[in-house]
C-alpha cells in the first residue's frame, strides 16, 4: 500500500514536471498549431452535419466572377463607378432593409468622377443605415500622412480583463475613406482581420487602436445597429469584464488574450443568399424584371467574391472564403450569439490532471496492458466527444491537445511504474524462492537445479566442474554447549567465510542443517581440492563471535567431487563428495576427505 502511494506521488510529480516544462514558448506555439487544427476539424464536422444554419436576415450582394466580367464589359473598368452604388442603394432602400453594409472601401481616387463620388456621399447623407469600411495598416508616413479620423467613428473601450491586451492591434496608419462620407456618417468600421501563424483566419479583432482611440470592426457596428433596432440594445461603452467577456447587454462575447473574437462558422461557402450585383444593376437599369429579391428588414452586405478581386481568405471550413462572408459570419455570430468561447485555462489544466489520474488508476488496476490501453483510449475518446458536443451545443472550445498529451504521458509513465513494480516483485519472489533465510546462501532447491545445469553445460562444452560438500564438526555438541542462537550465528559466519574464499562465479549453497555445498564451474580436481583445503584452514583459523563478546572456533570436514571423473549425474557427483566427507569425518575431522 505504502509502495503504491509512493509511486502515485512519484507519478504525479513526474506529470507536474512534464507539464511545467511543456510551458515553454516554442512548445506552446507548436501545441497551438495542433489545437487550432482540432478546432478546424470540429468546425468542419459541424458544418458538414449542418448543425447551425445561417441567419436568413443576412443577404450578400456579390461582386462575383460573372458580375466582374459584366462590369468590365459594360463600364470598361473596375472599380464600379460610385453612382451605380448610389442607384443600387436607392433601389434597396425602397424595400426598407435593416441596413446596407459595404465590405468595400470608398477611398479618394483619381479614377472616380467627382459627380459619382457626390452621388454616393448623398446616399450616405440620405440614409442612416448604410455602413462602409476602412482599413488600418502600418504604412510609412512617406507614402501617406496618417489621417485624423473623426471622433464619432471611434468607440470607448474599458478593458477590465487581466489577460486581454488590446495593444497587439495597434496601427500607425489608415486608408481612410472619402472625406465626404466621413463627414456624412459615423457608420464606418474597420475590416482588419487576425490570421493565425498557419495563415488561417479563425479570429477577428473586435477593435483596433489608432492614434490612441479604438475603432470597432465593421461587423460589430452593423450587428449592434441590428440589435439596437430589434432588442433596443444601446451600447455606449464597450466593457470587457474581468472574465474576458465583452458585455453587450445579455450577450457576452469571449475575447481572447489579443482582443479577438473567435468565429463560429456556418458553412463551407455560399451559405448566405448571394445576389450577383450585375442582376441588381440590370434591374435598376430596367434591363431585367425584379426576380423577387426581397430586402425588407435584411442586412444587405456588399462585397467581392470574385477570385480575381483578391478578397479571399482561408478559414477553418474552406480554403477559399470571400472576405464579405467572413463579415457576414461575424455579424451572424453577433446577432445569434454564436461566437466561440474558449474554456478557461484552469479548466484545461483540471481536465488534463483528471485524464492523467484516470489513466494512472486504469493502468494500475487493470492487469492486462492491452485492456488498460483500450480503457484509457475509451476515456480519451469520451473526452474528445465531450469537447465536440461542447462546441456543437455550447459554442465552447475545450482544449484537446494539452490534456491528451498529459494523459498519454501519464499512461506511459504509469506503464513504466507498473512494470517496475512488477519486476521488483518478481525479483523479490525469486530471491525468496532461491535463498536460505538464515545464511543468505542459495537453498537446496537452487543447488539441485544448478547441479543439473552444470552437468548439461559441461557435457555440451566438454568441460569439467567440481563441487564441495562440507559439514560442521560436532555441531550438535556446540549447540548443546552454547545454545541454538550461538549455533545460528556460527552458521551465518561460516557461510560468510565460504563466500569470501571462493570465486564470484562459484555457487555457495546451504545443503541442509549445518551442511553446505559449493559448485565450482569450470574447475578441475586439483584446483577444487586446494580450494577445499584453503576453506578448511580459513574456518579453523577463524574466531567466531558469539553474543557477550565471547569468541569460539569451529572446524569443518569437506568432500570434493569432480565431473566427469566421479560420476555422470548430479546424484552420483553428490554421492562421491558425500563419501569423501564421510571419510574426512572418520579420519579425524577438520580436513578434506580422500
Ligand atoms: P559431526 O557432523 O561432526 O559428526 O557431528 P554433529 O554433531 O555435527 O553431527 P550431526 O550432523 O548429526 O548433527 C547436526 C546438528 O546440527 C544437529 C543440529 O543441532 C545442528 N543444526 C542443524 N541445523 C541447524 C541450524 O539451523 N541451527 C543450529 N543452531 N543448529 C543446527
Ligand atoms: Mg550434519
Ligand atoms: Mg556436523
Amino acid at each position: 500500500m505504502l509502495k503504491k502511494i509512493l509511486y502515485s506521488i512519484w507519478l504525479f510529480l513526474f506529470c507536474l514536471v512534464i507539464f511545467v516544462s511543456v510551458q515553454s514558448a516554442n512548445f506552446n506555439a507548436f501545441i497551438d498549431v495542433i489545437e487550432n487544427r482540432t478546432f478546424d476539424l470540429r468546425q468542419n464536422i459541424m458544418v458538414n452535419n449542418k448543425i447551425k444554419s445561417v441567419n436568413n436576415n443576412i443577404v450578400i450582394v456579390a461582386i462575383d466572377d460573372a458580375s466582374y466580367e459584366y462590369i468590365l464589359d459594360k463600364y470598361g473598368e473596375w472599380p464600379l463607378s460610385r453612382d451605380v452604388y448610389a442607384k443600387l442603394i436607392d433601389y434597396i432602400e425602397a424595400q426598407k432593409p435593416r441596413s446596407i453594409a459595404f465590405d468595400l472601401m470608398f477611398v479618394k481616387s483619381m479614377k472616380s468622377a467627382a459627380s459619382a463620388d457626390e452621388a454616393l456621399v448623398n446616399s450616405f447623407k440620405k440614409y442612416d443605415n448604410i455602413f462602409t469600411a476602412m482599413n488600418l495598416d502600418n504604412q510609412s508616413k512617406d507614402l501617406r500622412i496618417p489621417p485624423v479620423l473623426p471622433d464619432k467613428i471611434s468607440i470607448n473601450v474599458i478593458n477590465n480583463a487581466e489577460h486581454v491586451n488590446l495593444d497587439g492591434h495597434s496601427y500607425t496608419n489608415c486608408r481612410a475613406i472619402l472625406q465626404g462620407i466621413l463627414d456624412a456618417t459615423s457608420n464606418i468600421g474597420m475590416i482588419n482581420v487576425s490570421r493565425a501563424e498557419d495563415g488561417i483566419l479563425r479570429r477577428m479583432p473586435l477593435f483596433v487602436k489608432y492614434q490612441d482611440k479604438y475603432y470597432p470592426q465593421l461587423g460589430l457596428k452593423v450587428g449592434l445597429q441590428y440589435l439596437k433596432d430589434m432588442e433596443n440594445l444601446d451600447i455606449k461603452d464597450f466593457v470587457i469584464d474581468k472574465n474576458s467577456n465583452l458585455i453587450l447587454g445579455k450577450r457576452k462575447i469571449y475575447v481572447d488574450n489579443s482582443g479577438n473574437a473567435i468565429l463560429n462558422w456556418y458553412g463551407p461557402t455560399a451559405s448566405y443568399e448571394h445576389i450577383p450585383i450585375y442582376r441588381l444593376i440590370k434591374i435598376v437599369n430596367g434591363e431585367l424584371k425584379n426576380e423577387g429579391y426581397d430586402f425588407k428588414d435584411k442586412i444587405v452586405y456588399f462585397g467581392t467574391t470574385a477570385s480575381s478581386l483578391f478578397d479571399i481568405k482561408t478559414v477553418p471550413v474552406s480554403r477559399i472564403y470571400p472576405g464579405v462572408e467572413v463579415q457576414a459570419t461575424y455579424v451572424n455570430n453577433l446577432i445569434d450569439n454564436n461566437f466561440i468561447r474558449k474554456a478557461d485555462k484552469r479548466f484545461t489544466v483540471a481536465a488534463g490532471v483528471l485524464l492523467a489520474v484516470l489513466t494512472g488508476i486504469i493502468v494500475m488496476k487493470v492487469a492486462s496492458a492491452f485492456v488498460a490501453s483500450l480503457a484509457s483510449l475509451s476515456v480519451y475518446l469520451i473526452y474528445v466527444l465531450s469537447a465536440y458536443y461542447a462546441m456543437k451545443f455550447g459554442n465552447i472550445w475545450i482544449e484537446l491537445v494539452y490534456p491528451l498529451i498529459l494523459a498519454i504521458v501519464a499512461f506511459i509513465s504509469a506503464l513504466v511504474v507498473k512494470y517496475f513494480i512488477k519486476s521488483r516483485d518478481f525479483e523479490q519472489q525469486y530471491r525468496l524462492a532461491t535463498t536460505d533465510g538464515l545464511t543468505e546462501l542459495y537453498n537446496h532447491r537452487y543447488f539441485q537445479e544448478q547441479m543439473k545445469r552444470q552437468i548439461e553445460n559441461s557435457k555440451r562444452y566438454e568441460t569439467e566442474f567440481s563441487m564441495i560438500i562440507l559439514d560442521i564438526d560436532f555441531f550438535k555438541k556446540f549447540n548443546d554447549t552454547f545454545g541454538h542462537q550461538a549455533g545460528d550465528a556460527v552458521l551465518r559466519q561460516v557461510a560468510q567465510t565460504l563466500k569470501r574464499n571462493v570465486r564470484a562465479t562459484d555457487i555457495v549453497c546451504r545443503y541442509g542443517g549445518e551442511e553446505m555445498s559449493i559448485i565450482l564451474p569450470n574447475t578441475g580436481k586439483d584446483v577444487a581440492h586446494s580450494t577445499a583445503e584453503k576453506i578448511c584452514e580459513r574456518v579453523s583459523d577463524k574466531k567466531f563471535k558469539l553474543a557477550n563478546d565471547r569468541e569460539t572456533s569451529v572446524t569443518i570436514s569437506l568432500g570434493v567431487a569432480t565431473f566427469p571423473y566421479d560420476g555422470q549425474t548430479a546424484s552420483e557427483i553428490i554421492d562421491a563428495a558425500d563419501k569423501r566427507l564421510y571419510n574426512a569425518k572418520n579420519n579425524g575431522r577438520n580436513q578434506v576427505g580422500k
